[in-house]
């Protein structure tokens, strides 16, 4: 168990074309809730794409956030153990 392990998360905002990195987990918050990206920006949780076996609509989107990128490249010279997950709803 790693309580303390630091995460970030690269995900697609509701109605976004860029990945911003947060580090909400994206499943524990109620999809549509608001959550504050590393570079500062509010992005709304995405609803899950239904049904499941359907390819989520954001895997697609590879263009990242400068800033946020710039924030996660900080962190992981810090801490090297940080981990970065893509992640699709
Ligand atoms: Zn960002």
């Amino acid at each position: 168990m790693f309580p303390d392990q630091e995460h970030v998360w690269w995900i697609v905002g509701a109605g976004q074309r860029v990945r911003h990195a947060i580090t909400v987990r994206p499943g524990a918050r109620p999809a549509g809730d608001p959550v504050t990206a590393l570079c500062a920006t509010t992005i709304k949780l995405p609803h899950e794409t239904w049904p499941a076996t359907k390819e989520p609509s954001s895997r697609r989107i590879t263009e990242r956030c400068p800033e946020c990128e710039q924030h996660v490249d900080e962190q992981l010279e810090r801490d090297r153990d940080l981990v970065v997950t893509t992640w699709d709803a």
